[in-house]
Order: structure tokens, then C-alpha cells, then sequence
């Protein structure tokens, strides 16, 4: 069933990162990105907001370590990226020490599996652009 019609707009960001898509809102009247989800652009109210597809890349906009005992997984990385796009989420970044994190780090989305919770957006260093 592919009928997205009274689905939320938290529930369509879930079915797009279950298809392997990272997509955000844009507002079809005032053309800013909106995350997290929702019905009205925030910034200007109206409710034409569109889903595209989000770049993937951003940058660390705060960053801090959440401390956790070993035998759960040691400790791990909060931070706020801000996207590419303009708007910020929070997140965490992989595939580095949480404390290497620094603001400003260039970074790429991957799509985590969080199991019964559903798929959710992480980030990695991105080592790809220009040194
Ligand atoms: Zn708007």
C-alpha cells in the first residue's frame, strides 16, 4: 500500500528513510528547508511544504560526548549539524572518536538501522572534499 494520503508528516519522513531516502520539506512559497517534519513552513506559514531530497552533506554545529559504561557501547557523540539545506538536526557523528568531533567538521548522512525503533539519520566524517 503506497497511499500516503492522512499520513503524517512524521510518518512519511519514517517511510522515506525506510526506502533508503533522507528527504526533508521545503516550502513551496517562501523556498526555505524545513526539519523536523511538519505541516506549516515556520517560517512563513504556509502549508505547501514539499518533500526533496536532502543532499546528505552538513556541518557539526555543536558538538558534545555523551558518556556510557563500556559494556553498553562506551561513549558516543551528540551534536546539532546544521544541513547543508539551512535547517539543523540533532544527530551524532561515526566513525571517529566522539571526542574528535569539532565544530564545523565537514560531514555526509548514512542511514543508521536503529532495529525496532526504525532506520535514523547519522553522520560520518566526510573525507571527500577539498583538503
Ligand atoms: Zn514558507
Amino acid at each position: 500500500m503506497a497511499d500516503t494520503i492522512g499520513l503524517g508528516p512524521d510518518q512519511i519522513y519514517r517511510d522515506n528513510l525506510e526506502s533508503g531516502e533522507f528527504k526533508i520539506q521545503q516550502c513551496a512559497d517562501c523556498e526555505k528547508y524545513v526539519f523536523y517534519p511538519r505541516h506549516l513552513c515556520p517560517h512563513c506559514g504556509s502549508s505547501s511544504l514539499l518533500w526533496k531530497s536532502a543532499s546528505g552533506r552538513a556541518q557539526v554545529y555543536s558538538t558534545t560526548v555523551a558518556r556510557r559504561r563500556p559494556d553498553r557501547g562506551g561513549d558516543y557523540n551528540v551534536c546539532i549539524v546544521e544541513l547543508e539545506e539551512g535547517p539543523r538536526m540533532t544527530s551524532r557523528v561515526e566513525g571517529i572518536d566522539p571526542d574528535q568531533v569539532t565544530i564545523g567538521m565537514a560531514l555526509r548522512h548514512a542511514i543508521a538501522d536503529g532495529g525496532d525503533a526504525g532506520p535514523f539519520i547519522v553522520f560520518n566524517p566526510d573525507n571527500s572534499g577539498e583538503a
